[in-house]
């Protein structure tokens, strides 16, 4: 089989405009630079400055503000259209409150046969059960805000759900967020299993318990305002402040890449 690059993953992140400066930033300044012909951010408002140091990759989705199920819909199934345009043999989506670790992404996705269909990421709770069209479905799901991958084959048969239109369409007949209704129709309408990746890592679970020896391994890192990484662990490289680096982005990637201007 003819190995996989990181130019064969397309990567989204979903945002907001409000979230342009207390997040993406972070984003921008740090992984983004590391994945920039295939990253691609889906918001809801213009931002020419953002959009000029996203090389042109700003994308207004014109979906709603807010956090509503619609709206958030809206966006992943724009990400997911604009996926499917793009031809690549992946899909990787984050949320804007993800650290991407690029060449940890193409690691661990090498190690799964992009032509089968695959849905990798961190399951959220074990079984979920929903109504839907008048039967009962068990399903399990990724959690959005740590992210997940999707082989071009499994997005391909995911069509008649999982659109801009349909996914929402989705959503509001088994009334569901965006994550769950991805996991919906991948692990209950299509049969097919998560595989579950323990690299994968969002604020929902205590992130001061990840060992920084061990960040180099991971695929993503989350962060919120009361939780994230503690970076205590005796490493050479830069630390910020809390001030200067609310997320801990940047000290992480010092860390995990030296070399990096602002790390010298
Ligand atoms: N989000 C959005 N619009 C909103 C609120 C959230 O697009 O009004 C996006 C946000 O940018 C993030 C994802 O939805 O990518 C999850 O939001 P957040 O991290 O605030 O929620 P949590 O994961 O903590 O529930």
């Amino acid at each position: 089989m003819e190995d996989v690059t990181l130019d064969d993953i397309f990567i989204s992140i979903k945002t907001s405009e409000k979230f342009h400066q207390t997040r993406i930033v972070h984003i921008m300044k740090t992984w983004f630079n590391l994945a920039k012909k295939q990253t691609y951010i889906f918001t809801d408002g213009d931002d020419v400055q953002l959009n000029h140091t996203a090389n042109g990759h700003l994308v207004n989705t014109h979906c709603g503000t807010g956090r509503g199920y619609s709206n958030l819909g809206c966006k992943m199934g724009t990400e997911y259209d604009t996926f499917l345009s793009t031809g690549k043999k992946w899909w990787c989506r984050f949320d804007d409150d993800n650290y991407v670790n690029p060449t940890r992404l193409l690691e661990v996705i090498k190690g799964f046969n992009w032509t089968s269909d695959i849905y990798v990421g961190r399951l959220s709770v074990d079984y979920l059960h929903t109504d839907y069209q008048g039967k009962t479905y068990c399903y399990q799901f990724a959690q959005g805000g740590a992210g997940c991958c999707i082989s071009r084959p499994l997005a391909l048969k995911m069509k008649p759900w999982c659109g801009r239109e349909a996914l929402v369409n989705t959503q509001n007949q088994a009334a569901m967020s965006d994550d769950c209704a991805l996991g919906f129709i991948i692990t209950a309408l299509l049969k097919v299993d998560i595989i579950l990746s323990d690299f994968f890592h969002s604020d929902y679970e205590n992130l001061t318990s990840i060992n920084p020896n061990t960040f180099y391994k991971q695929v993503s890192l989350g962060w919120s305002n009361t939780n994230k990484i503690d970076l205590n662990n005796g490493s050479q490289s830069k630390v910020f402040n809390e001030e200067q680096d609310p997320s801990r982005f940047y000290s992480l990637h010092c860390m995990l890449y030296p070399s990096t201007d602002f790390c010298k």
